[in-house]
């Protein structure tokens, strides 16, 4: 399917870098510390837009939910005192106003917001008559057409400066993530609308430091055009988001060690082939690493039982069942008899490992 959207020349809006970098703190939290954060980080001379969280959609109650539109100015300060344009969240018409009246240069609406139509046309509306860029985050629930129906509302509203983020989406599946990136939608978007300008938001994605140099790598390799990064003066402070925040040194070594890929000169696709198919294999080792976990636990929890019940680990009943069964549906699946029975075998060595170690545990 072809996205038909209104969309200004990048050229024309986004600072002419790449990647172009947006960071700043999940939350504003007070004027000396975005401040303080606005002045490091642009410091390395790399970031492009300041960012800060003034209102805070937060999935539970009685957590910090942001300073409110008092922030504005303090954010809106930092920028003009290190020379960059300013991006923060708005979630309905209040913030936009918000916003237009505090000159905040770029707006973003939201994962929580996105998967919203009434929540986004109401943006929509506030956005009627006004120039300001605006980034659409995809919605919680990995489903391209909320993203693209989020889209489709603001640019009707006559916003034309329009960008993509990805920020990853809500997974039922164990995970390493914060938010499973699935790539493959935002790849869908990009293909489907090759002049929409798509950023990554790796801090959301990995929700942990040490997973955003992976994520951000390889948004840069699947060609986006940027990254948005969550930057705090002392993250271990920080009132949202702590565990993902990076310090401005750290969004430096990060910045440093990204390595940025020639494209592929005269080709008009967005990625190779061999690229979008090594994106597959990714995707699907961290389902089998993310099956094999899940798989673990239950392995505990029938260690813990068997031990209340006083059986042993190993029942060659239930293991022979198992070897016949699984030999039947890798054979419906044409894998070989003798990579299944390996793999079972391997997998049933770690399993005993682990049942003794709860038994002895509890002895
Ligand atoms: C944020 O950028 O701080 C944020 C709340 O992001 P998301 O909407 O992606 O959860
Ligand atoms: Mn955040």
């Amino acid at each position: 399917m072809k996205l038909e959207l209104n969309i200004a020349n990048k050229e024309t809006w986004l600072p002419n870098k790449t990647p172009l970098i947006i960071s700043g703190p999940c939350s504003v939290e007070s004027e000396e510390q975005v401040l303080q954060t606005a002045l490091e980080i642009s410091k390395l001379g790399k970031v492009s837009i300041l960012r800060g969280g003034i209102w805070k959609p937060r999935t539970r109650p009685n957590s910090f939910e942001g300073v409110g539109a008092e922030g504005l100015k303090w954010l809106k300060q930092a920028g003009l005192e290190v020379g960059l344009p300013v991006a923060t969240e708005v979630a309905n018409a209040e913030h936009v106003e918000e916003c237009l009246k505090n000159d905040i240069d770029i707006l973003w609406i939201g994962a929580r917001t996105t998967v919203n139509p009434f929540s986004v046309q109401e943006i929509a509306d506030a956005l009627k008559g006004v120039d300001i860029p605006v980034f659409v985050k995809n919605p919680i629930t990995p489903d391209i057409n909320l993203w693209v129906g989020a889209l489709e509302r603001i640019n009707a509203a006559g916003i034309n400066k329009l960008a993509a983020l990805h920020r990853g989406f809500a997974s039922f599946d164990k995970s390493s993530y914060r938010n499973a990136p699935m790539w493959e939608i935002p790849i869908e978007l990009k293909l489907m609308c090759p002049e929409l300008p798509l950023f990554c938001d790796p801090s959301h994605i990995a929700g942990d430091k040490d997973l955003i140099p992976y994520v951000s790598q390889k948004a840069l390799d699947l060609d986006m055009e940027g990254l948005m990064l969550e930057s705090h003066i002392k993250p271990v402070e920080a009132k949202s988001d702590a565990k993902q925040q990076l310090t401005p040194n750290e969004l430096g070594s990060l910045l440093a060690q990204l390595i940025i890929r020639e494209k592929n000169a005269g080709s008009e696709e967005f990625i190779n082939k061999l690229e979008q198919l090594r994106t597959v294999i990714d995707e699907l080792d961290e389902e089998l690493i993310n099956k094999f976990a899940s798989r673990m636990e239950i392995i505990k929890k029938i260690g813990e039982y068997k031990h209340e019940n006083n059986v042993t680990i190993l029942q060659l009943e239930r293991w022979e069942q198992i070897l016949k069964n699984r030999s039947f549906l890798a054979d419906k699946v044409g894998l070989s008899d003798d990579f299944i029975k390996k793999m079972l075998e391997l997998v049933h060595q770690e399993s005993i490992r682990v049942q003794t170690k709860v038994m002895n545990r509890q002895n």
